[in-house]
């Protein structure tokens, strides 16, 4: 028998949240060192950030990249290059990052929320369908946890109704999806650097397009619409200052050069995960897009509560007390159920902009949303890093092993 105090001094995995579970170091050092000895702090004078994105714009093939302050940041500036009307509607996810979600209130567009398919948790082209509606300005999909979403269906429809899709890649650095890079797909994307993302900085975000007036609306975005080197510039319209900075551009592209070999790591740990893991009753390995190439932000289990004594949160409990840690049901409920969303608290007590909106487009009706709480019932989110050895994974298969058939007993 191991004593608790013997199981927590051996598993110590490797966390995102510090150096343990981060690859920070010389490369960095180097060009932090260069950016500082530059005297240049300011992407629109320095080089760093401009590498970024021309680097990142080759990563992914595409034409344009922008770097700014955060994910959220990204995603509000895409938000602002399709220029929605007050009231307009933007169809999302029920499960995703609140910073995807805010961006559109704060342009003055409503939340759409559209269920997500129970076992990739991706919003797929039949849940969008059955939310589409005159108003209907983009779709923005998130490929969660780095699966990529079905996009041919959602492009198809996309395009039919000539509704731009913004693809939410915050979590899915390195993903294919039929042979070509997340991010790629749609009319504009967004990418995240924040501390536990496949690749970070601390805080930022990126923005790729391929539409050279979308391109150019999001680099005035981020630049207080200020037109630089134009003939006559001006502040062409309302727009906030979310520039990087070049001391964040020039880990950025350190940390870039590794993006390849931080994703081949955790694809690497996650096979080893599902060879270790495939064939427990009651637990499904993740199943990913068909012609797909998944990235492992996490790796999620399904899990059917109804084999374990407990359920889903008493096997969440039990590995946690062997000091794996892990999250049951990820965000807990999905995003409408959410103050922000649920009062409605936005702009002083104005309920600005969802006094705008069609009834019919803040119907959180429960079934509306079956997939949706059915994977957040069955979900199980383990962390992974590009610094989980073998041995990591192999005593948090035999911790989930040892408790999965703990729990059958007692169930049986
Ligand atoms: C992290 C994340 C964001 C927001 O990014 P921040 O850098 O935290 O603002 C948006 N969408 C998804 C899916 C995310 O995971």
């Amino acid at each position: 028998m191991n004593t608790a105090a013997e199981i927590l001094k051996r598993l110590q995995l490797p966390s995102d949240q510090d150096a343990t579970g981060r690859d920070l170091g010389d490369d960095e050092m180097v060009k932090l060192g260069l950016a500082i000895e530059s005297g240049t702090l300011t992407s629109t004078k320095g080089n760093f950030v401009k590498e970024l994105e021309t680097n990142f714009a080759a990563t992914i093939g595409v034409d344009q990249v922008h770097a700014c302050a955060s994910g959220s940041a990204a995603v509000h500036c895409a938000v602002a290059a399709i220029d929605p009307e007050p009231g307009d509607e933007i169809i999302t996810t029920s499960i995703t990052d609140m910073g995807a979600i805010t961006p559109i209130l704060y342009q003055g567009a409503i939340p759409v929320f559209a269920d997500v398919d129970p076992h990739t948790y991706n919003l797929t082209a039949a849940t969008i369908e059955a939310r589409l509606s005159p108003r209907t300005k983009a779709i923005l999909v998130t490929h969660l946890f780095g699966n990529p979403a079905d996009m041919a269906d959602i492009m198809d429809l996309a395009r039919s109704r000539d509704i731009p899709v913004i693809e939410d890649c915050a979590q899915a650095f390195g993903a294919k999806y039929r042979g070509q890079a997340v991010g790629s797909i749609g009319d504009i994307s967004c990418f995240s650097l924040q501390q536990g993302k496949h690749i970070t900085t601390g805080e930022g975000g990126l923005v790729a397009t391929n539409n050279a007036d979308y391109g150019r609306r999001m680099y005035l975005f981020i630049n207080k619409a200020w037109g630089y080197g134009d003939p006559n510039p001006d502040h062409y319209f309302l727009a906030l200052n979310y520039r990087m900075n070049e001391l964040t551009g020039a880990v950025g592209v350190a940390q870039l050069e590794k993006l390849d070999q931080f994703v081949n790591r955790r694809i690497a740990v996650a096979e080893q995960f599902n060879s270790g893991l495939r064939g427990i009753r009651g637990i499904t390995t993740p199943r990913v897009t068909a012609d797909s190439i998944h990235t492992y932000w996490k790796y999620c289990l399904e899990v059917d509560s109804s084999a374990f004594a407990g359920g889903l949160d008493e096997l969440a409990k039990q590995l946690k007390a062997r000091n794996i840690f892990c999250a049951p049901r990820y965000i807990q409920k999905p995003a409408f159920e959410c103050a922000v969303i649920k009062e409605q608290r936005t702009f002083g007590s104005s309920r600005f902009p969802f006094t705008l909106a069609r009834p019919e487009a803040l119907d959180y009706s429960r079934e509306l949303f079956s997939g949706t709480y059915a994977a957040l019932a069955s979900v199980l989110v383990l962390p992974l890093n590009e610094k989980y050895t073998s041995s990591h994974v192999r005593e948090v298969v035999e911790a989930i092993q040892a408790t999965a058939a703990d729990l059958q007993e007692e169930s049986a």
